[in-house]
């Protein structure tokens, strides 16, 4: 697909070339990529009827569906911007969204109207809202006659994205589409801060490939019969860029509108699965099935995953049971994704490098400062910078923001981190959850992997607490098997062979579940609030 440079361009590359190849398997059914086509082509039309300026941004919000994927590729060939929402957001969430963006038009699934409905009158910018509904549950309604730019939901019920898009014109359009024309506006999780609109441009989904191609690497490849899981949600980014590689490379694509480890392990069996995209948080969930070492993953030929730390336990778990190639990879929603790779080769149980997060890709770089911008050598941990091609055009309607994370073409991630002689990237967390243990840095991933590989503890994540004597102290909450009977005291005696003394947590609490966001990144002020809110009840 190396005729490809914008995402306008992908469906009909592959509806020429293999018009009858299955393009996506979503809670909708299948389509090809002649159908997936045409309709994203209608869609495209209907956007055009709307007389929007391009630029325009498109919201979605909902589950993974046929029709999020339809006005993704709408969007790219009339030069507007498409936003995906989490639905798992509040609708106070959902407001500071839509109205930030100045979305014009809204796509929400018909069972999350109740998110819209409180705030739809409050929404100055949006001029319509329509209802996507299950294609097997269409109605066969007409589009109301009386349509126009500022109706509301009241007045769309009957009017679907369905019916919206089918009764647009079916001829084919031709806008010219550059590589650094904006595509999409994703939200940060806001895990530190308040969200902020990413900018990406159509180029974010094609660097990467440019890259591994120019050197014949085979860090991330394609293969004709892939049949690609997208494991993480569409909103984010990990999600949206491993469609559109999928897409991009005329492949089969299996949407899970909501992930859960039964499903995906049935639907690796049932397509069956090569290659897939997940978080960590997603490994562990599939690895906890009590069947797991009778699953099949046999057709499993490659596992991408990122977005958060992995601890090596798991990891090595994770490729003994699947038994295949797998790749990590480090990003930002800043840097258009993936700029890092740690590839298959550097897999091997028992490495050091099975720390790492990788390399960047050829062309790409990588350099570690200090707090005063000054760059760090080998060994040194500092702020992680990426240069990379795929980067955001900016933060939406945030130039202070731009200016302090964008600088000189580098991203400046807000990750701490270290380089070693080889250039492997080695992330020690996020800057802002630094625990200050007597002077001493302490890194929360670095005390959960070493969590991780105590016998019994299934999952765990620490904090930072305000300690008179030391400044910080560290508690941890841990997620125990059921079935194993291990003690905090069995913890804490297994830590000392693994971290030095200040490393080890003083304050522990057994918890069912830790909270992580949709992307599988723990959500440590939620840790935090549950500390101030039971101070009392946690073990010394
Ligand atoms: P916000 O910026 O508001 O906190 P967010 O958490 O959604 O939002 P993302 O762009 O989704 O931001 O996540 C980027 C962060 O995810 C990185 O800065 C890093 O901390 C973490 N991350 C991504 N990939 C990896 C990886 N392979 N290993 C460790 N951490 C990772």
């Amino acid at each position: 697909f190396a005729e490809i440079n914008t995402l306008a361009q992908t469906l009909p590359f592959h509806a020429e070339r293999t018009p009858e190849k299955l393009a996506l398997v979503s809670k909708d059914g299948e389509v090809t990529y002649q159908q997936l086509n045409e309709l994203s082509g209608r869609a495209a039309n209907a956007l055009l009827a709307e007389g929007i300026p391009s630029g325009s941004r498109v919201a979605y919000l909902g589950k993974e569906s046929q029709a999020y994927f339809e006005l993704i590729f709408a969007c790219a060939k009339t030069k507007n911007v498409i936003v995906p929402i989490n639905w798992r957001l509040t609708s106070d969430e959902v407001k500071h969204i839509l109205s930030d963006s100045e979305s014009v038009i809204l796509v929400v699934d018909h069972d999350l109207t109740a998110i819209i409905d409180p705030i739809k009158s409050e929404l100055k910018h949006l001029n319509k809202i329509l209802l996507a509904d299950s294609p097997h549950s269409l109605s066969q309604n007409s589009p109301t006659q009386s349509q126009n730019n500022t109706d509301l939901v009241e007045t769309t019920k009957d009017y679907t994205y369905q019916n919206w898009r089918d009764s647009a014109s079916d001829t084919h359009i031709e806008i010219k589409v550059k590589g650094k024309d904006a595509v999409a506006q994703l939200y940060t999780s806001g895990t530190t801060g308040l969200p902020k609109g990413v900018v990406l441009p159509h180029q974010s989904y094609f660097k990467v490939r440019d890259a591994l191609q120019s050197e014949s690497l085979h860090w991330i490849d394609w293969q004709e019969g892939d049949n690609s899981l997208i494991g993480i949600p569409g909103f984010h980014v990990g999600g949206l860029w491993w469609s559109a590689q999928g897409f991009n490379a005329g492949i089969t694509n299996i949407s899970i509108p909501v992930f859960s480890s039964q499903l995906a392990i049935k639907l690796i069996k049932d397509y069956p699965i090569t290659t897939m995209c997940v978080v960590p948080a997603m490994i562990q969930m599939i690895l906890s099935e009590k069947n797991i070492q009778s699953s099949d993953f046999h057709s499993l030929r490659k596992v991408v995953y990122g977005g958060s730390p992995i601890g090596e336990t798991l990891l090595s778990r994770g490729i003994e049971i699947m038994d295949c190639d797998f790749a990590q990879i480090y990003g930002l929603t800043e840097t258009g994704n993936t700029a890092v790779c740690l590839p298959p080769e550097a897999h091997q149980i028992g490495s050091e490098l099975l720390k790492a997060a990788g390399r960047p890709y050829p062309g790409f770089a990588l350099k570690i400062i200090d707090s005063n911008n000054n760059i760090l050598t080998t060994g040194e941990v500092g702020e992680v910078c990426i240069k990379t091609p795929s980067h955001m055009l900016e933060y939406w309607k945030n130039p202070k923001a731009t200016f302090e994370t964008l600088v000189d073409g580098w991203i400046h991630t807000g990750d701490a981190g270290y380089l070693n002689a080889a250039g492997y990237l080695f992330i020690c967390d996020r800057i802002k959850d630094t625990i200050i243990v007597a002077g001493e840095n302490v890194y929360p991933a670095e005390i959960e992997n070493a969590l991780g590989k105590c016998d019994g503890v299934v999952e765990s994540a620490v904090i930072g607490i305000p300690d008179e004597r030391w400044g910080e102290a560290i508690l941890a909450f841990i997620v125990f098997d059921e079935s194993a009977e291990q003690s905090i005291r069995q913890v804490c005696l297994a830590l000392q062979n693994k971290l030095a003394s200040f490393k080890i947590p003083t304050q522990f609490k057994i918890v069912d579940k830790i909270p992580r966001n949709a992307s599988g990144k723990i959500l440590r002020r939620i840790l935090r609030d549950e500390f101030w809110k039971n101070k009392e009840r946690m073990v010394n």
